[in-house]
């Protein structure tokens, strides 16, 4: 069989010689790993999504910015990526457990409508999040839990008729004492493992990591489905593991969520798809870690939480949110507060003044340079955005760079940050440069070349020859806004 391997080693090589090398932390291993996909060229990626029962905050949107992150990284790369993210309407208790009531239910009840009207109105809102940010929804496919009941009943089925569940009062639950390694990720001890399970365990559990795969309806329970296991609903668990093998296939490449999804979510995941496979189900798993707000997770339960709409309402683009969560490396924990956002927001309107400028200077014709091969390599040394953006604003300061250089660079600054550097967003009520004469627009660019350099009296100077040809300029929160004069 050597021939073989050989054969497989040298198609190996080819493969990885077309595609740059790209490292990220697998939490399966705990280290730093080269990506070798398992089919060249294309990228299966799957990402836990929101649980729709309410507006998701800006701790879940770093989850989300954070895959995108991953996704344009490897779509620069070469890659063609496929990716799921899923929407839990079903299942998933208060408090994470086994036992309890469902977040939709409880919601659907304060809100008197339906459970499929809530899931309607919170998936609605977090598309248009992702939207804000800059998340490109056209290309991801965002299945519903309560559309894949029929997969789910089928791989609880499976799981039972294996030996590898048993049945309850209450419900069919996984044997975790059956899946050799269960809690592999994350490397649990077997006293964490009981720490981590449950509060409130169910009566009768084999072990108190063991979790429901189907549970028993209750008489007023709001979402049920009929089954070989009765009457009653899945677990939350179940639908990831049958929404990636009805999306994806039975082996993907790259599973995301955030940290506190690994110990529990993420090692169910691996027992009930590996169990029914007998393959490995994810080969790199990685995950987002938290943000805090004044030293606590932000969490809908604590009650601290800010929403993508409050920074709008500040008068702050969503996108200074993005530019904040690549100020900290994605395993890092980021600390929110306003004074650290506004901060945020200030650089990003400064990379768009500085990126209308190069437009012009390079006249959008984009040369090699080092920065560039510099600003790659640290985006694909596990998505090192605080240090790629120090590349990015040290090089754009420089005068050693042309302008056809810095705009190569600016174009993979957007591929892998996608903070609109290309084109930054217009002011509100300030006119375009094609609302007005060359040489005004051309005055305005040289006024945001001077505010860039700091040379203020210059920028006065220009704005006072703007003022004299019938024109206003106005510093905004984004860039300048022109305003023609009226008499
Ligand atoms: P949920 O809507 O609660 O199911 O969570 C959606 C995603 O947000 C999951 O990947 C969570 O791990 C993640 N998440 C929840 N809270 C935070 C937080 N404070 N910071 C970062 N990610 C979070
Ligand atoms: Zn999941």
């Amino acid at each position: 069989m050597k021939w073989l391997a050989r054969i497989l080693n040298k198609q190996e090589g080819i493969v990885r010689a077309q595609f740059p090398s790209i490292f990220f932390t697998n939490t399966l291993s705990g280290r730093k790993e080269i990506f070798v996909s398992q089919k060249p060229g294309v990228v299966l990626l799957y990402s836990c999504g929101p649980t729709v029962y309410a507006r998701a905050h800006i701790g879940n949107l770093r989850a989300f910015v954070f895959a995108d992150t991953v996704a344009r990284t490897l779509a620069a790369a070469g890659y063609r990526v496929h990716r799921v993210i899923n929407i839990t309407d079903v299942g998933h208790l208060v408090g994470d457990g086994d036992l309890g009531k469902d977040k939709v239910a409880v919601s659907a009840a304060r809100e008197r409508l339906t459970p499929e009207a809530i899931a309607n109105r919170y998936t609605k809102l977090f598309l248009e999040d992702l939207d804000d940010l800059s998340i490109d929804t056209s290309d991801i496919q965002f299945p519903r839990a309560t559309k894949y009941i029929k997969e789910q009943i089928a791989l609880a089925k499976t799981l039972e008729e294996k030996g590898l569940a048993y049945r309850l009062a209450d419900g069919l639950y996984f044997d975790t004492g059956k899946f050799p390694g269960y809690g592999k990720l994350g490397g649990l001890s077997d006293e964490e493992l009981e720490a981590g399970a449950r509060v409130k365990v169910a009566k009768g559990k084999r072990h108190p990591a063991d979790f429901v795969l189907w549970r028993v309806a209750k008489p007023n329970d709001l979402q049920q489905w009929d089954s070989p296991c009765g009457r009653g609903n899945p677990g939350w668990h179940i639908e990831c593991s049958a929404m990636v093998r009805a999306l994806l296939g039975q082996e993907i490449d790259i599973h995301t969520g955030g940290e506190d999804l690994a110990h529990i979510h993420h090692n169910n995941e691996i027992a009930q798809s590996e169990s029914v496979s007998g393959r490995t189900f994810v080969h790199y798993w990685m995950h987002s870690a938290f943000l805090t707000m004044r030293g606590e997770k932000a969490s809908k339960s604590l009650g601290n939480v800010v929403y993508l709409s409050d920074l709008v309402e500040k008068r702050l683009h969503p996108l200074s949110l993005r530019y904040f969560f690549f100020q900290a490396q994605y395993r890092t924990p980021i600390s929110f507060s306003w004074d650290a956002l506004a901060g945020a927001a200030g650089a990003l309107d400064r990379l768009w003044r500085v990126s209308r400028v190069i437009a012009r200077e390079s006249k959008r014709k984009s040369a090699d340079s080092e920065a560039r091969d510099q600003f790659l390599a640290t985006m694909r040394d596990d998505l090192a955005t605080p240090q790629a953006l120090g590349i990015l604003w040290s090089a754009l300061k420089s005068e050693e760079y042309t302008p056809e250089e810095k705009w190569g660079l600016l174009e993979d600054a957007q591929a892998h940050l996608g903070l609109s550097l290309l084109d930054p967003p217009k002011q509100p009520g300030s006119l375009a440069e094609e609302d007005v004469p060359k040489e005004i627009w051309d005055m305005l660019m040289r006024r945001e070349t001077a505010r860039a350099s700091r040379d203020f009296k210059k920028a006065d100077h220009i704005r006072s020859a703007i003022e004299r040809s019938g024109y206003h300029v106005d510093d905004g929160p984004g860039g300048p806004v022109l305003t023609q004069e009226t008499l």
